[in-house]
C-alpha cells in the first residue's frame, strides 16, 4: 500500500472557487438584509436558471445550502430541529437540514439566506422535490411555481410533445417572473445568458474529458465538487464563465505536465452516488492511501450531462432550457441509462473498478444499486465495491467500517494485479 499521501487540493481554482462562493453567499446575505434582488429558490437538477437570471433574480439553492452546512460539520443541529418539528429520521437529510435552517432564522454558518420571492420547483426525477417545496411554500408563504417535467421516455431524445409541454410551462413561468419583478423579459439578455451557459458547460465537458488521461489530472469526484459549486450557483454569469476558463487552463496544464492529485496513481475508479459531505476528507483519504483516483463520477452530472454533448442554444433559449431539464441531466433518466453512463466511464476513462456509495436518505440515487452492483461485477466483470453512509447526516458514517470494506476491496485488487488477473482498463 502507498504511504498515506497528502491530498489537499491546492490549485488556483480551489482558492478561486472559495472566493467566488464566498461572494455568492455575501450577495445572498445582502439580499436577505435589503429584500432585493428578489430571490428564487430552485433545485439543482436541470433547472431553468438562465430564465431566472434574465429577470435579475437571485438564484438560491436549498440543496447547496444543505451540503455546505454538512461540509462545515454543522448539519446535525439543523437536522434535529427538523426532526423536532416532526420530520421522520427517514426523510431526505437535505430536506431536514434546509427546513432546520429555515426555522433557524435562515442563518447558515456561511451567510444568511434570503426569504424567497419565488419558490420554483423544477420537478426533475426526485419526487421529494415536490413535498420539499410545498412545505417551503407553507412556511414562507411565497409565490410557488411547479414545473412538471416528464420522465425521459425515449432513449434517444426527448419526445417533441414533451418538449412542447415544458416550453409552454416556461412561457407561463415568464409571466410569473414578469409579475414578481415588474419588468418584461429581455429576450436578447436571455440569449446572452444562454451563450454564457453554453460556453461554461463546454469548458466543464472538456475538463471531464481531460480526466481520461493517465495520470488523471483532477479527481473527478473529490476535486470535481470544487467545480460544481460555481457550475451550479454561477452558471449563466460572466464570473462563472471566467472561473471555468481558468479551471480549464489549470487542468490542461496539469495534464501536460503529467500531474495528478496523488504522487502515484495506482488505481482508477468510477464512483456512483453523492459524497458523504461531513466526512469528505476522511472518505477521500480512504482511497488515496491505495493510490486510487476517481476518473469519473455520476454525482458530478446531477446538474447536467455536458460531457455527452449538451450545450444551451442561445438561438432557441426556451427549447434548450427544456432539453436540459428533460434529457440532459442524470436524475431525470432511468436506471438502465445510468448503467450505460457508468459503462462508458469505465471503458472510455479506463477504470479498474466501480465504487458505489449508497446513501441512506436519498432513494433517488440508492434504489437499485444492489442490482447495479450485480450487473457490473457479474455481467461485465468490473470489480465493484458498495459502501453505505449518508450525504448529510453524520449519524450514519462509520469510519472503521468504511475503512475495512475499502481496504479489503483494494487488497483483493492488489492480489488480482499480482497474479495477473486484473481487468485491464
Ligand atoms: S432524495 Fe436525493 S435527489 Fe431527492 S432531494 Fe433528497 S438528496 Fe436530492
Amino acid at each position: 500500500m502507498a504511504a498515506d499521501p497528502k491530498t489537499s487540493y491546492q490549485g488556483r481554482i480551489h482558492l478561486l472557487q472559495k472566493e467566488l462562493m464566498g461572494r455568492y453567499y455575501q450577495e445572498l446575505t445582502a439580499a436577505a438584509r435589503d429584500g432585493s434582488p428578489p430571490a428564487a429558490y430552485m433545485l439543482i437538477s436541470g433547472n431553468p436558471v438562465e430564465l431566472v437570471r434574465a429577470f435579475g433574480m437571485l438564484p438560491v439553492y436549498p440543496e447547496v445550502n444543505a451540503l455546505q452546512i454538512a461540509v462545515k460539520k454543522q448539519a446535525l443541529p439543523y437536522i434535529l430541529k427538523a426532526e423536532e418539528l416532526g420530520y421522520s429520521v427517514d426523510n431526505c437529510a437535505y430536506v431536514k437540514a434546509d427546513i432546520g435552517l429555515y426555522f433557524s432564522g435562515r442563518q447558515a454558518p456561511f451567510g444568511t439566506i434570503p426569504e424567497p420571492a419565488l419558490i420554483l420547483c423544477n420537478y426533475v426525477g426526485c419526487n421529494v422535490y415536490l413535498n420539499w417545496f410545498e412545505h417551503l411554500r407553507e412556511y414562507a408563504r411565497a409565490e410557488v411555481f411547479f414545473l412538471d417535467i416528464p420522465f425521459v421516455r425515449d432513449p434517444m431524445a426527448p419526445r417533441p410533445e414533451d418538449l412542447a409541454y415544458v416550453v409552454a410551462q416556461l412561457r407561463e413561468l415568464i409571466s410569473v417572473c414578469e409579475r414578481i419583478t415588474g419588468r418584461p423579459l429581455d429576450w436578447e439578455y436571455l440569449r446572452h445568458i444562454c451563450a454564457l451557459s453554453a460556453k461554461t458547460g463546454q469548458l466543464w465537458a472538456q475538463i471531464k474529458h481531460l480526466t481520461k488521461h493517465v495520470p488523471c489530472p483532477l479527481d473527478a469526484y473529490f476535486d470535481a465538487v470544487t467545480l460544481m459549486g460555481p457550475l451550479y450557483c454561477l452558471r449563466g454569469s460572466e464570473e462563472g464563465l471566467r472561473f471555468f476558463e481558468e479551471a480549464y487552463r489549470e487542468v490542461k496544464e496539469r495534464t501536460e505536465l503529467g500531474l495528478g492529485p496523488l504522487p502515484e496513481e495506482r488505481y482508477r475508479f468510477v464512483i456512483e452516488g453523492p459524497p458523504p459531505w461531513p466526512y469528505l476528507r476522511v472518505f477521500r483519504d480512504l482511497f488515496s492511501r491505495w493510490g486510487a483516483v476517481a476518473v469519473a463520477s455520476t454525482y458530478s452530472t446531477v446538474g447536467g450531462l455536458w460531457e455527452f454533448g449538451f450545450a444551451h442554444d442561445p438561438d432557441h433559449p426556451l427549447e434548450s432550457i427544456a432539453q436540459h431539464m428533460l434529457y440532459w441531466n442524470l436524475t431525470n433518466r432511468d436506471l438502465l441509462r445510468r448503467y450505460q453512463q457508468i459503462r462508458r466511464y469505465v471503458q472510455e476513462w479506463g477504470a479498474h473498478a466501480l465504487v458505489i456509495h449508497s446513501v441512506k436518505s436519498c432513494r433517488l440515487f440508492s434504489a437499485g444499486q444492489g442490482d447495479m452492483r450485480e450487473y457490473f461485477s457479474r455481467e461485465l466483470g468490473v470489480p465493484t465495491l458498495l459502501v453505505e453512509s449518508d450525504l448529510e447526516d453524520p449519524r450514519y458514517f462509520s469510519e472503521a467500517q468504511m475503512r475495512n470494506r475499502i481496504d479489503a476491496f483494494f487488497e483483493a485488487l492488489e492480489h488480482r494485479r499480482l497474479v495477473g488477473a486484473e481487468a485491464r482498463p
